[in-house]
């Protein structure tokens, strides 16, 4: 789950992390009123507003509105609170483009009203769960900024890495070699060895997936601060953080995969064109590989698990019917826990309420298979029964290329 810069930040600021004073605002008069009173605060005579998407790439990303290109995802302006409104006018309800994006672009609904800050250096800094070594990496580079996946690409030995000890957590000298690296002077080593291991403690503590400072500047009074924020947590650990409900953004997310969650079913949405409704994560991926064998590929991973209800087939089987996407659909069940018949019901209720526009093919084996078979084969439905699991990628893949 991905969340807000501006809540990354807040996040982080709990920790004692610093970042710059900055405000959220949805409206354009909210960004002016949050410029005033930035500058009010800091003295200063810049500010930088923000598009908030679940992204990155912003600052090089384009505001598309219309035929146009109106602004930048990151607009620094130096004309006081009247230029930041103006900015927020051009961004907001704006479709922003960015590496990240896909041609498609995210519409902005939020922009981060920043206090401007006069950058000496910026570098990155990074953290993420290294399936290799079991342990938490903390990455930092000296080439920060809007290019380090450029630089990860080019030259990956200009990334540093030092991995934690996750009895002992990340260690002070780790901390201290890291900024030694990174070129700091012996005060703002200082500053940043306690940096490190508050963005360390904020990582674990909260359950993050991804944690990236980019850039982590320098001022030039020599200080450091965290100028951007992205955090993504791990889902698996939503159960004990009832508070990420309300940093939810439901208009970022994948609508489809959001209603799947709401049913309590495992869902990833894909790419492909054939849809899947499979009991078991083991079969769903299994049926995700010989569908691909087979010259297809899948629209999506389902696992609607073994223990599920009428209802919630019925639901998985619409959420699937109505993918604009999918040309066609492989019912692929092994019934241990799970009966065929609840299966059978499932499909059928979904295909009488939306009706079915595309080739099914369905490949029953289990418990209750003959009451199951049966019920499908009394529905007026025009199924194609698969014998086995390769018969019915098979048969599928041939029915969607048809079409
Ligand atoms: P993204 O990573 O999505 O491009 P960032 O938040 O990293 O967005 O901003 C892009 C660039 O904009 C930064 O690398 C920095 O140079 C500049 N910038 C961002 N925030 C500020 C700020 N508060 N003051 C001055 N410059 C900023
Ligand atoms: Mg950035």
């Amino acid at each position: 789950m991905k969340i807000h810069e501006y809540q990354g930040k807040a996040l982080l600021a709990r920790y004692g992390v610093r970042v710059p004073r900055c405000l959220p605002a949805t409206t354009v008069e909210e960004a002016r009123a949050a410029a005033e009173k930035l500058l009010a605060e800091t003295g200063g005579s810049v500010v930088v507003v923000k598009a908030q998407i679940h992204a990155g790439g912003r600052g090089k990303g384009k505001v598309h509105k219309g035929p146009n290109v109106v602004a930048r995802g990151v607009e620094v302006c130096k004309g006081g609170a009247d230029a930041a409104r103006d900015a927020a006018w051009r961004i907001l309800g704006g479709k922003l483009v960015t590496l990240q994006t896909g041609p498609e672009g995210r519409v902005v609904r939020t922009v981060l009203v920043e206090q401007g800050v006069a950058i000496a250096r910026e570098l990155y800094l990074g953290m993420l769960v290294d399936r290799d070594t079991r342990r938490v990496v903390c990455m930092a580079s000296t080439e920060g900024g809007m290019d380090i996946e450029k630089v990860a690409e080019e030259t990956p030995e200009k990334i540093l890495k030092v991995w934690a000890d996750p009895v002992t957590g990340l260690a002070a000298h780790q901390a201290r070699w890291l900024g030694f690296q990174l070129g700091f002077t012996k005060d703002q080593t200082a500053k940043f060895v306690p940096l490190l291991g508050a963005l360390y403690e904020c990582f674990t503590r909260e359950d993050c997936a991804l944690l990236e400072v980019n850039p982590l500047i320098v001022t030039v009074d020599g200080e450091l601060l965290c100028l951007d924020a992205k955090v993504s947590f791990d889902d698996n650990a939503d159960f004990r953080h009832p508070s990420w409900a309300e940093l939810r953004d439901p208009s970022e997310e994948n609508a489809t995969e959001l209603k799947a969650k709401e049913a309590g079913l495992s869902y990833v949405a894909l790419d492909g064109n054939i849809g899947c409704l499979v009991n078991g994560a083991g079969l769903a991926m299994a049926t995700m590989d010989i569908i691909a064998h087979c010259g297809g590929s899948p629209a999506n991973f389902l696992d609607v698990g073994g223990g599920a209800t009428e209802e919630a087939v019925t639901r998985a089987f619409e959420i699937i019917l109505e993918s604009p996407q999918v040309k066609g659909i492989f019912v692929n069940i092994f019934g241990g826990i799970m009966k065929c018949d609840v299966i059978a019901t499932g499909v059928i209720n979904a295909t009488r309420k939306l009706g079915l526009r595309v080739p099914l093919v369905v490949r029953l084996e289990g418990t209750n298979v003959d009451e199951g078979r049966k019920l499908l084969a009394e529905s007026g439905l025009a199924i194609t029964p698969a014998s086995t699991m390769f018969d019915g990628a098979q048969k599928i893949c041939a029915l969607v290329r048809g079409t």
